[in-house]
């Protein structure tokens, strides 16, 4: 079977099984995720024209997705930040809508001018997780400086583009948007400082910044009036690097020294950790607890149980395609199973 064919009949079955399982109750939240802790991940909120240029669609929504998804969680859940949401359902609150907490990853200038609007409008509260140097220098995380650097070079320079992607194993397909994906994709089985030295070999080799106009960082102004405004600020550590690697003084400063410049901000105290790219060890976790964070999310999917350890709670990260059904229509059957237990047996 053709791979296309193949991909049609696994939304297919996956459709006809989110039907089935909603129209008997069994993924209806108040149902299937009575007890449990909800927690969603969004990342980047784009207009589609915006969406069309992005390299990596795969983590963004764009607004009206997210004033639809809002909808839902506010229909079917109690939501609330991760520090409100964890707290009630620590203490055992379990109202009959069961508790969720919506977080947005990586402090991007989007998440203030699309997200928020949306979120204000619906009286929902989110938790924005931000790296704090990135905020403080308004540059782009190294997957954005990655991807639309070497968007710009495929276009700019093919035969350097091809050799740079040679060194994480990509050949160059007919979709530039896609190579650079995969660029990133298959640079973060890079060493820290390898993958950190192949970003700043493209940006070397495209002039200029190759970040179109809407492209940017939330500053520190715009993350005050967020927490002002009842939303939590969370840590997402200082330089968004995958923390495993990290000696003992750098892994100190990613979490107690993002908690203490976030406190020193915002005036509030920090609650909440992210692991940047979910990437985690024994010694990470101690070194987050030790920095005073009272819980901490994963990328790894999935409700949260009774019991569950609060600096390793997993989440449902969603996008265009986990809310949209085979055929491109926004599905309240398919995002209810993406958010339900069951969505481990029917994976699609
Ligand atoms: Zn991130």
């Amino acid at each position: 079977m053709a791979p296309g064919a193949s991909q049609r009949l696994r939304l297919l079955v996956r459709d006809g099984g989110a039907r089935l399982l909603f129209g008997l109750g069994l993924t209806r939240p108040g149902r299937a995720g009575a007890d449990r802790l909800t927690v969603v991940t969004l990342h980047r909120v784009l207009p589609a024209e915006a969406l069309a240029s992005y390299p990596l669609p795969q983590i963004a929504v764009t607004p009206e997705e997210l004033a639809w998804i809002v909808a839902f969680l506010r229909a079917h859940f109690t939501c609330d930040t991760l520090a409100g949401a964890h707290r009630r359902w620590r203490e055992g609150e379990r109202p009959a809508r069961p508790l969720l907490a919506l977080t947005f990853d990586d402090g991007q200038l989007d998440n203030f001018v699309h997200a928020r609007p949306v979120l204000d409008a619906a009286g929902v509260k989110a938790t924005f997780f931000v790296p704090v140097e990135a905020i403080d220098q308004g540059t782009p995380l190294w997957h954005d400086r990655l991807g639309f650097g070497m968007m710009r070079l495929l276009a700019a320079d093919p035969p350097a583009a091809r050799r740079l992607l040679g060194e994480v194993g990509v050949v160059p397909g007919p979709d530039a948007r896609a190579t650079a994906a995969a660029a990133v994709a298959g640079s973060k089985r890079l060493r820290e400082e390898a993958r950190r030295a192949l970003a700043e070999r493209v940006a070397e080799a495209v002039p200029g910044d190759p970040r179109p106009a809407w492209d940017g960082m939330m500053g520190w102004d715009q993350l005050r009036t967020l927490a002002h405004g009842g939303h939590e600020i969370g840590s997402h550590s200082v330089t968004h690097a995958l923390l495993p690697g990290l000696d003992a003084v750098a892994l100190e400063r990613e979490a107690a020294g993002s908690r203490a410049r976030i406190r020193a901000e915002l005036g509030v105290a920090c609650e909440s950790f992210c692991y940047p790219n979910g990437d985690h060890d024994a010694r990470v976790v101690e070194a987050v607890r030790r920095a005073g964070y009272r819980q901490a999310v994963l990328t790894a999917w999935g409700p949260n149980a009774a019991g569950a350890d609060p600096l390793r709670l997993t989440r449902c990260d969603l996008q265009g395609r986990t809310v949209r059904d085979g055929v491109g229509r926004l599905s309240e059957e398919v995002l209810a199973l993406r958010l339900s237990p069951a969505y481990a047996r029917v994976r699609g």
